[in-house]
């Protein structure tokens, strides 16, 4: 055999050795390009100086939950921007911000059940399914809802449960909820909600009108709901009746 043809066999019998290594790396999933973008966010938006979100737990879930999945394909980019997006159908998902502070005043605890009224994206159902034990959401606009409730499923949150419906009225056969959070803003406080709240139990909601609302920690103990505002907020309406026939 020629020294020629000796290098030239070798050379195939090197290849042909590389190619199980080569499938093989093709099976695994290249390492998400959003991490250092999902880091950024949570170390120079959320834990900024006067933003006031300081559990760990929440910081931990933001930074894993994968925001840019539950976006429009064409707002990737923008993701993990300190910024709302819109999802379609005139909505949006919140600002990271938003979602942090809302959860981080929700003290969530891993055994909670907890209902949200407006899924939307179903980014802040997936942020509190890795922080609680169930998480039940509502979405008054059905497409929203099935668009959530399959991401949701694709992303493995099997504790979330999606219903489309008006949240107005809660999800009341799976009351009582240890924590509430709704993130579209009625005129008021629906009794519906505050009567499907444990004792002991806490509600994050936006109230007022469009450009003149307040976020407000709600803590129910015995027949009294304390009542606390703590950020102004531009959230969505709250649609459908808000109990009215
Ligand atoms: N939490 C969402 C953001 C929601 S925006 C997220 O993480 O992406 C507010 C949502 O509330 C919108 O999708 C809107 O359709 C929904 N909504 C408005 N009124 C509602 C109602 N009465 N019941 C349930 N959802 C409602």
């Amino acid at each position: 055999m020629s020294r020629a043809v000796r290098i030239c066999l070798a050379f195939q019998f090197a290849l042909l050795a590389l190619q199980p290594a080569a499938a093989l790396a093709a099976d695994i999933p290249a390492a998400d390009p959003f991490a250092a973008a999902r880091k950024r966010m949570v170390e120079q938006q959320l834990t900024a100086p006067g933003r006031d979100v300081t559990n760990r737990r929440v910081l931990a879930a933001m930074g894993k939950v994968p925001r840019h999945e539950l976006v429009p394909a064409e707002l990737r980019g923008l993701a993990y921007a300190d910024q709302p997006l819109f999802i379609g159908h005139g909505q949006t998902i919140s600002q990271p911000f938003i979602v942090a502070f809302m959860t981080d005043k929700l003290n969530p605890k891993p055994t909670d059940r907890v209902l949200e009224i407006g899924t939307g994206s179903g980014y802040q159902a997936a942020v509190l399914s890795e922080l609680v034990a169930q998480v039940y959401t509502i979405e008054i606009i059905e497409p929203l809802a099935h668009r959530a409730e399959a991401d949701l499923k694709r992303l493995g949150c099997t504790n979330v449960f999606v219903r489309a419906g008006d949240g107005y009225k809660g999800w009341p056969e799976a009351a009582p909820f240890d924590a509430i959070i709704v993130t579209c803003a009625p005129d008021r406080v629906p009794q519906p909600l505050v009567d499907q709240l444990k004792q002991g139990g806490r509600m994050v909601i936006p109230v007022g009108p469009l450009y003149d609302q307040n976020l407000y920690l709600l803590e129910k103990s015995g027949s009294k709901v304390k009542r606390t505002a703590i950020l102004p907020v531009l959230f969505v309406p709250m649609t459908g009746g808000q109990g009215k026939p």
